[in-house]
């Protein structure tokens, strides 16, 4: 069997390993020269299993669109994007209920348990390296009522799989030590003992190569223009490096998935949703975070990553413009040092390193696997926030679904059925 996985993101290439381990010819295809290179590029590192709830919840509409103009702001929505969102943000705002944000929840959830299961396998047997980390995470909260909220959050989804502990500020500061200078100005905190972080890059490259030795083709440089239907099937996938035929095609492609499904009359409600991250050696401020610590209410994540720290935040809604703005990078880099004062003893604004990314974004929060209406065609993409998270999980169930095997994992609320 021979199949095309488009993308080497994290995606493509999980995808890539499970199918090649499986004995499946495998020919990757990206537009860049490397795996890796767009959002699975500098992304937050974190695996957070405690991140599993979709931003479509109640209230988040409403949050949108007080935000529009303020440019400041940790989540913006841009007038300009409005007109080419709006059937995609309509059918956001109808997920919006209580139910479906725990139902999706849960889907997430199950995903990523599976995928920390499926990545320590491969850690084990691949010996892979990526500044990996086992400490858990932690949120905080500097606010009684948002953390009291985010308890009981947390203790609902408990018989999903959530895996939590509610501390206060003495437990929280002996489990991570660099809260202990700012701990007068903090109520609580929410620690996810099985969260995990590593540089999702580097874990990607690596992965790419172990493909490559078990025979994966990666064709870099060459650009999807369009796929080709014959008799109901997708018969060829047509680049600017030619015509590329297989008997079945897998879509990683992140954000971009839809646009080769418009001209086949799928309509794939995936959205750009950009984010930010500031990168900076962590050398000056050694005493700072050893786990990822997230403000809930700032909307910040700090990661250390082996000697740097990465800072991930931002929810712009501005269309396929994947530019990082300094100005949010620093207004970013500014909350965090309004939590964390250290921070300042290593972050300069001209020497950071500044990216941004598209989190590709479904209405319901949860990716689309496995089938589509076309036989031979399988989805892999929508991870939004959760794709370094959720990679591993879903690769293995997408080869399953190639391979006519029956996934390890229930599938409800993670296909795409024409109406989600
Ligand atoms: C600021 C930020 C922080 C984040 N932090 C985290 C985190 O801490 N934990 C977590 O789990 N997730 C995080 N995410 C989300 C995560 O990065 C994404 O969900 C994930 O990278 C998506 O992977 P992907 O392979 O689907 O997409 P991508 O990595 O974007 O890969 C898609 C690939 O398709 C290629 N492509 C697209 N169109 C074409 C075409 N026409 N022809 C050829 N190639 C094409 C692109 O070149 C690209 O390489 C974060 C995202 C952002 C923006």
């Amino acid at each position: 069997m021979k199949v095309i996985v488009l993308g080497a993101g994290v995606i493509g290439v999980t995808t890539a390993y499970y199918l090649a381990r499986a004995g499946v010819e495998v020919h990757v295809v990206d537009r860049r020269s490397a795996a890796a290179a767009e959002t699975s590029s500098a992304n937050g590192g974190v695996l957070h299993t405690s991140e599993a709830e979709p931003w479509s919840r109640p209230g988040a509409p409403l949050q949108m669109l007080r935000s529009i103009g303020r440019t400041d702001a940790p989540m913006l929505l841009r007038l300009s994007a409005l007109p080419r969102m709006w059937r995609w943000g309509l059918s956001f705002a109808a997920h919006c209920t209580t139910r479906r944000y725990r139902i999706g929840m849960s889907a997430n959830l199950r995903l990523s348990t599976y995928t920390l299961a499926l990545l320590k396998d491969l850690r084990e047997q691949l010996g892979l390296e990526y500044d990996q980390a086992s400490r858990g995470s932690m949120k905080i909260y500097s606010n009684a009522r948002s953390f009291d909220a985010m308890t009981e959050e947390a203790e609902a989804m408990r018989e999903f799989g959530m895996d939590f502990k509610a501390i206060g500020m003495a437990e929280a500061t002996a489990l991570e030590p660099a809260l202990a200078p700012i701990r007068d100005t903090l109520v609580g905190a929410i620690y996810y003992p099985s969260d995990e972080a590593g540089d999702c890059a580097k874990f990607t490259t690596a992965l790419a190569a172990v493909c490559a030795g078990e025979g994966v083709t990666f064709h870099y440089d060459r650009t999807v223009i369009a796929l080709r239907r014959e008799q109901g099937r997708i018969t060829a996938v047509e680049t600017d490096g030619g015509v590329m035929t297989a008997d079945a095609v897998v879509l990683a492609m992140g954000s971009f998935t839809p646009l080769v499904l418009r001209p086949l009359g799928i309509r794939l409600p995936i959205y750009p949703v950009k984010g930010v991250t500031v990168t900076v050696p962590s050398a000056a401020w050694p005493e700072g975070p050893r786990m990822p610590i997230i403000d809930d209410q700032l909307l910040f994540g700090i990661n250390r990553l082996g000697d740097r720290y990465r800072c991930p935040g931002s929810v712009e809604i501005a269309g396929f413009d994947a530019a990082a703005d300094p100005r949010r990078c620093d207004a970013l880099a500014r909350n965090v040092i309004s939590v964390f004062p250290g921070f300042a003893d290593c972050y300069d604004l001209q020497t950071a390193e500044l990216w941004a990314g598209l989190r590709p974004m479904t209405p319901s929060g949860n990716p689309y696997l496995g089938p589509t209406p076309i036989p031979n065609l399988f989805l892999n993409a929508g991870h939004g926030h959760l794709g370094w998270t959720m990679s591993c999980g879903s690769s293995r169930v997408v080869a399953d679904c190639v391979l006519g095997q029956e996934p390890a994992i229930d599938m409800s609320g993670l296909t795409f059925t024409g109406h989600n």
